[in-house]
């Protein structure tokens, strides 16, 4: 196997650009193989609702809730639910962990002897087991990830900008973060306008809510940080290193987007109208500042102009996600020999990314640029697990399919001999679909 020295890419990068980091290639059966674990969905499921349940029976008997409000009813602001929120959905691995926390402080709060403090043994029990079966399914997959790091024989050059998203703050969704400062400042802007527009001279004389808001969003910010820096002492303990894998949103552990509606800059020509799409003054900060809209009515990316190709043209091009614009499907990927190489990869919840180097160790052709990995995350099921379309803006893209199509069929096209396994179906006026 080639190392880097001898690979074609490194003569570009003078060795202080970047970080030479190890990389493995995964077979597709290794990948495959990668064992399954308690999805995520059961996890949040097994935490929050019996902790939902718990709270609403005990709420009338919580003597620290007397303190703060009328109730659990006085308890329900903005803030709250932000924070209910971002510790549902930004929990993950470590629900359990938050579930035995929140019932611990609840324990140690209660008269002794009493019936809640007898109930919150008992759920101390359970969110214990439930911390431990996660941590010890979560284990497996960090090992087998160490293995895989030792047998590495390949490297490759991390930029410092790719380095960047694997710093302490990266290991939470910005959903959650965005939640967690949203929550605090909500409150903050209001305590301040009261304080100033009132005659109010003391802070004990502010709307007791609101100060309550403010130590609830504080308590999440905690809660975020602390979150996210145990991801990153797990995922340090795994260690940054690459991968090559199949490029299949059905198999292994990370699901996958790709950038549908979008072009690559670098693609454009002089003559090409991407640019001058109107969807071009999106408000929206791109996903990727690489991409553009592709435009319809581009005279080289536009519908016209995709219909007019021959079949062998149409061939060399049926690759590229924006050629099927909103009618991208997964099936752009079935029986696809593509590889990617991702960065990052160090457990159940970590976000890989992916990152171009100018080979491939494995076969099979290089992944475009369009593609990238989600946060690795146990769906339901794997072999239902769908590619993620989002375009440029990062709006999900939800895909017409072929029999809702009214339009004329011009032909239909056999994508096997690049590799995929589908059909292109072009009509009349539209962008083609995958059948
Ligand atoms: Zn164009």
């Amino acid at each position: 196997m080639e190392t880097e020295k001898s690979g074609p890419g490194s003569t570009a990068l003078s060795p202080k650009a970047g970080k030479q980091i190890v990389l493995k290639q995964v077979t597709r059966e290794e990948w495959a193989a990668v064992p399954r674990t308690i999805p995520n969905f059961w996890v949040a499921a097994g935490t929050w609702i019996p902790m939902g349940i718990n709270l609403f029976l005990i709420h009338d008997q919580l003597s620290a809730l007397a303190l703060v409000a009328d109730g659990l009813w006085g308890l329900v602001s903005l803030s709250m639910i932000a924070f209910a929120i971002a510790l549902i959905f930004g929990s993950g691995r470590q629900a359990p962990w938050l579930g035995l926390g929140i019932t611990g402080i609840i324990y140690y709060f209660q008269p002794h002897h009493s019936t809640i403090q007898t109930f919150m043994v008992v759920a101390l029990g359970y969110y214990g087991l439930l911390s431990i079966l996660v941590a010890a399914s979560d284990a497996r997959f960090k090992s087998l990830l160490r293995s895989w790091r030792r047998e590495a024989t390949g490297s490759l050059t991390l930029a410092s900008a790719e380095r960047r998203c694997f710093g302490v703050t990266k290991y939470l969704s910005p959903v959650a973060w965005n939640l967690a400062l949203g929550a605090l400042a909500y409150p903050a802007v209001r305590l301040a306008w009261e304080y100033f527009s009132t005659e109010t001279s003391s802070l004990s004389d502010l709307d007791a809510g609101f100060r309550f808001d403010l130590l609830a969003a504080m308590a999440l910010l905690a809660v975020c940080c602390l979150l996210s820096i145990l991801r990153w002492i797990g995922s340090r303990s795994v260690g940054i290193f690459a991968l090559e894998i199949p490029v299949d949103a059905q198999i292994g552990p990370t699901p996958l987007r790709v950038l549908g509606q979008a072009i690559l800059i670098e693609q454009e020509t002089w003559i090409c109208g991407c640019r001058d799409s109107e969807k071009n003054e999106s408000k929206k900060p791109f996903v990727d500042p690489r991409f553009i809209f592709a435009s319809d009515f581009c005279q080289v990316h536009g519908i016209e102009a995709v219909n007019k190709l021959s079949h062998s043209e149409f061939l060399q091009i049926a690759q590229q996600p924006w050629v099927y614009g909103r009618n991208l499907t997964g099936k752009i990927l079935y029986g696809t020999r593509q590889r990617m190489n991702i960065v990052g990869l160090t457990g159940w919840g970590s976000r890989p990314v992916a990152v171009r180097s100018p080979w491939l160790y494995g076969g099979g052709e290089q992944a475009s640029d369009y593609y990238a990995p989600l946060a690795a995350r146990e769906p339901l099921n794997r072999s239902k697990r769908v590619l993620k379309v989002i375009d440029p803006a990062d709006n999900t893209l939800a895909a017409e399919s072929l029999q809702e199509n009214t339009r004329e069929e011009i032909d239909r096209i056999s994508l096997r001999s690049v590799g995929i396994d589908a059909e292109a179906v072009r009509v009349q006026g539209a962008r083609p679909f995958l059948a």
